[in-house]
């Protein structure tokens, strides 16, 4: 028995006329296919009225903490609505579909709020519909903890619920339909000249997801390259032919410091650059950053000085954390972190000095860097950004 999952993200079911080419998607998937698993996000994005944030938005909070598990019940609900809306269109068109949360669809999950770990997944009753030839139509982005307590998977999180899906009923393939042609490499939004990638291997596209493309949740290529099963990106509205992510690189050809060992850059917007000077107990003041839920980047740990990055939105949190120790501190807001990402550049001599010369020559100043085996990140001025990614582009020759 064949099987897909196909995953339809926000924009792609924002409209009627969407809706439309999403059930004409799943359509082709039943001629192709013996078994077709749905898994829908929330309708929309921000200002749509189920979309995610539109719910968030619900909450007046006036600076009280809102309790997690409330917030996970509120913003599971967007999924919700959609999977029933869809399973009422497939069902107009003669397709017998059925509408599951996440918790029904067996997703269980740990009962760490708004950012659940998934335990495993019961295919008990996705199993049954299926073997009734009915779809599933699976509410993304959320699962069930023991008590029964509906959670969320963090934002994004529905590619994970795919993925997962995928692994648990041993899919031939899973589809991720979003409003791009696939995986480009850059952000289109942000780079005009971005060429779509017609095959990438897991580890790239990780490293992508995890430098901020948000095409893809990292958790969901993680999940994906674990069970070895091929994803394909695809756009809801074109023929394109998309991407494929599998094991493999498929660039063939002998490697040298002028040739594409680069295969994308990736950017992550919204950071915060901390610098901390003074005789601190380190191991004391990072435990103390990590007990309040504070995640860090770009860490560099002097004897007398540490630099390290977060999300904007813990700027506060952070601040109180470093003024309760007898330290001299200051910060850069509004940053940028840039990531290049390449599987071959390891071993490679003068890919930083090609990133540092093709960033000075547009006058873009570089305030931290990182780097991995296939990344070398860098952290910008965010007002710098589009400018940094066009010249970082075309340095590498993505722009051909
Ligand atoms: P969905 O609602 O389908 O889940 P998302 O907004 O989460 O869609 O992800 C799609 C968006 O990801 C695109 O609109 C695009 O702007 C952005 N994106 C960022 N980096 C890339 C990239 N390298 N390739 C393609 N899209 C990217
Ligand atoms: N709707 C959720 C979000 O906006 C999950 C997703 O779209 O994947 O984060
Ligand atoms: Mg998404």
């Amino acid at each position: 028995m064949s099987l897909v999952i196909q995953k339809f993200g926000g924009t792609s079911l924002a409209t009627h006329e969407s809706r439309e080419r999403v059930v004409l998607r799943i359509e082709e998937a039943r001629k192709k296919y013996d078994q077709v698993v749905v898994v829908v996000s929330a309708m929309g994005r921000l200002g749509a009225p189920y979309a995610t944030d539109t719910l968030l938005s619900l909450l007046e909070t006036d600076g009280r903490h809102v309790d997690d598990r409330e917030m996970d019940m509120l913003i599971a609900c967007g999924e919700i609505i959609t999977t029933v809306v869809l399973s009422n269109a497939l069902g107009s068109k003669g397709m017998k579909a059925q509408a599951l949360t996440g918790g029904q669809s067996g997703i269980r999950t740990s009962s760490h709020f708004l950012e659940a770990h998934v335990d495993y997944v019961d295919t008990t009753r996705i199993s049954n519909i299926l073997a009734q030839g009915h779809i599933p139509v699976v509410a993304g982005f959320q699962g069930m903890d023991t008590q029964g307590d509906t959670t969320t998977l963090g934002r994004g999180g529905s590619d994970t619920s795919a993925a997962l899906m995928g692994e648990a009923l041993k899919a031939d393939v899973i589809e991720i339909f979003t409003d791009v042609d696939g995986i480009m490499t850059a952000d289109p939004i942000v780079c005009k000249t971005a060429k779509l990638i017609n095959h990438i291997s897991y580890n790239e596209l990780f490293q992508m997801a995890d430098g901020g493309a948000k095409v893809i949740h990292p958790r969901a290529v993680e999940v994906a390259r674990r069970s070895g099963i091929p994803v394909m990106i695809k756009n809801t509205f074109s023929d394109a032919v998309g991407t494929t992510i599998t094991h493999f690189n498929y660039i063939e050809k002998p490697i040298t410091v002028n040739e594409r060992i680069i295969t994308s850059i990736a950017h992550r917007t919204g950071r915060i650059q901390f610098l901390v000077e003074g005789a601190i107990d380190d191991e004391v003041f990072f435990n103390d950053l990590a007990a309040q839920n504070v995640s860090i980047d770009i860490i560099n740990i002097f004897p007398e000085r540490r630099v390290f990055t977060t999300e904007s939105i813990n700027k506060n949190k952070t601040i109180k954390l470093i003024e309760a120790y007898d330290v001299s501190f200051s910060y850069i807001d509004n940053c940028c972190k840039i990531t290049v990402v390449g599987e071959k550049m390891t071993g490679v001599p003068g890919v930083m000095a090609k990133i540092i010369s093709s960033l000075s020559k547009v006058k873009v100043q570089i305030l931290q860097t990182a780097d991995s085996l296939s990344t070398i990140a860098c952290l910008i001025h965010a007002k710098d950004l589009e400018v940094a990614v066009f010249a970082l582009h075309e340095t590498f020759g993505l722009h051909d």
